[in-house]
């Protein structure tokens, strides 16, 4: 596959580490399992969105943009790393902020995320929940346009075919260190949302005939929906990337299962999944994306879904820096009584 047709710029440090876990594996008894470093992309605290962003602003750069507009949930991972991309490239930003999850605590709208989108200076809007937030993206465009600008819209979590050949790369890359370690991965699991992530990473391995089963583990839609969803942008980046036949619908899996209450809203299962990589493995995930995927992957290894002596490779995708948004949840005792 030759990606190098496409514009993109550099932001990522990779090759992003594979890493054995060897005491939660122990803790479990179960199938060996990897952790994918994803997390540690290099840009701005890391995460998936850089993988996508270096097609994106290449994309950007290449229309002659000035200004970069997006938008996410509040702490929204995907909106912390793109205003750091664009930063890096001299691009100005504007981002719109959706109240997605109610009853939050001052944190969440506060800090970790929001707190370095302010740090990189970006210009933030905020918009009450039910919103059509495509539609708001492109009044933003419009108005920008209309200033004199050249505005560049990315979509939520970068989820557009272009933003998927980033994570086409990533699963390209998983194979060619599968194949260096001489390791036989069984199954990838990772947590899935906009999915950029999951439709790229299956044309990847689709499209280069990898055999690899990959489960997402959904963090806000319905299995079927979410499957829909990454089936139709998958079809779309395999057209772009004008690989020959067709997309094979049956290689998209998606599991809802440890959505709990909703994007954003915390389950037992991603408390005890953060907890349990941080102190067996010292490894932080985050409380909207990767704890709840990561819970689903415990889940499955307690029930035996997973065999003893298979390989099961964790995708890491970062978002760590939502923590600092749900310290309520995760610290509800404060260390220091003062
Ligand atoms: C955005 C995000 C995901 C989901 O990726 P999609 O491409 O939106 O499906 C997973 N983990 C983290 C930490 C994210 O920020």
């Amino acid at each position: 596959m030759n990606l190098t047709r496409f514009p993109r710029v550099n932001l990522t440090l990779s090759v992003t580490p594979l890493e054995f876990l060897p005491n939660l594996t122990r803790h479990f008894g179960g199938p060996d399992l990897y952790i994918k470093r994803d997390d540690h992309t290099g840009l701005a605290l890391g995460g998936n969105k850089t993988r996508k962003l270096e097609f994106l602003i290449g994309d950007a750069l290449a229309k002659k943009a000035t200004h970069i507009v997006t938008q996410g949930a509040t702490q929204s991972n995907h909106v912390r790393q793109t205003v750091a991309a664009a930063n890096k490239f001299g691009l100005k930003s504007t981002v719109l902020l959706e109240e997605r999850v109610g009853n939050a605590h001052d944190d969440y709208y506060a800090n970790g995320n929001v707190l370095l989108d302010q740090i990189f200076g970006t210009t933030i809007e905020t918009r009450p929940p039910g919103l059509d937030m495509n539609q708001e993206l492109a009044a933003v465009g419009e108005r920008l346009r209309a200033a004199g600008e050249t505005p560049y819209l990315i979509p939520g979590g970068g989820s557009n075919p272009i933003g998927a050949l980033g994570y086409v790369v990533s699963a390209l890359e998983l194979v060619a260190q599968a194949n260096e370690q001489r390791l036989r991965i069984d199954h990838v699991v990772h947590a899935t949302g906009s999915t950029g992530t999951q439709a790229g990473f299956l044309v990847g391995i689709e499209g280069s005939n990898s055999r690899i089963p990959v489960l997402g583990v959904s963090v806000r839609a319905p299995r079927e929906k979410q499957e829909e969803n990454v089936r139709r942008l998958a079809r779309q980046t395999w057209e772009l990337l004008g690989i020959r036949g067709e997309f094979p619908d049956a290689a998209v899996a998606v599991n809802s299962d440890y959505v709990g209450g909703g994007y954003g809203v915390p389950t037992e299962g991603m408390i005890e999944a953060v907890q349990l990589l941080a102190r067996h493995e010292g490894i932080l995930l985050d409380p909207v994306y990767t704890g709840k995927g990561f819970a689903g992957l415990v889940d499955l290894v307690r029930k035996g879904h997973f065999k003893k002596g298979e390989n099961v490779v964790f995708l890491h995708t970062g978002g760590a820096a939502g923590l600092f948004a749900y310290r309520s949840i995760l610290a509800p005792q404060p260390a220091f009584k003062r």
